[in-house]
């Protein structure tokens, strides 16, 4: 099993996530224009790939650690009802989204990910590609991310569900064991 060192592009918060590889997480690309608004909010399109994707590497709450530079988390909704999602206020690097403490689930946005490290070998390749209808132009065969992708999804729910049974869902860095997020998210309507 692979570690993967986590750092925001200053240096101030840093972290690790643990038992990664292909086998302790899926890695995916979401075109979704919420995740677009996200990195756009933070003046951060450079995570986005020439087509608006973001790369996620999906992973239970208790396999990821922030080791220094709490003080600095902050977290952003883009509706009243959207996904937590969360960032460093020293230098914007967005971490990733989280649907609520409940949910034993963290997308890990590769930005955290210390740049020093190849995601193929930390993550694994890429598993699939969703929300390809908010791509920006056409997206090239294979990477469309048209169409339900049954085996994707199953995958997803399935850790989740394990997760859940398996109480991965603590610790939490991100939120308290009432499941209250560390710092409370602002409503940002782009
Ligand atoms: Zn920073
Ligand atoms: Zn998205």
């Amino acid at each position: 099993m692979q570690n993967m060192e986590l750092s925001c592009r200053c240096g101030k918060v840093q972290g690790q996530a643990a038992n990664t590889g292909p086998d302790g997480g899926t890695r995916l690309v979401c075109y979704c224009d919420d995740c677009q608004a996200f990195a756009r909010q933070l003046g951060r399109d450079d995570v986005l790939d020439e087509w608006g994707g973001t790369d996620i590497y999906q992973l239970a709450p208790c396999q990821l650690t922030i080791s220094q530079g709490q003080d600095q988390l902050r977290c952003l909704k883009l509706s009243d009802k959207g996904l937590i999602r969360w960032y460093c206020n020293c230098c914007n690097t967005p971490i990733g989204n989280t649907v609520s403490g409940s949910l034993p689930f963290i997308g890990l946005i590769h930005s955290f990910v210390r740049s020093d490290q190849d995601l193929n070998k930390v993550q694994g390749s890429v598993r699939g590609y969703v929300h390809g209808r908010f791509a920006i132009s056409t997206p090239p065969t294979g990477k469309e991310g048209r169409g339900t992708q049954w085996r994707l999804l199953m995958r997803i729910f399935r850790r989740l569900l394990t997760a859940k049974l398996t109480g991965k869902g603590q610790p939490n860095p991100l939120f308290d064991p009432d499941g209250k997020p560390v710092i409370a998210p602002k409503v940002v309507k782009p």
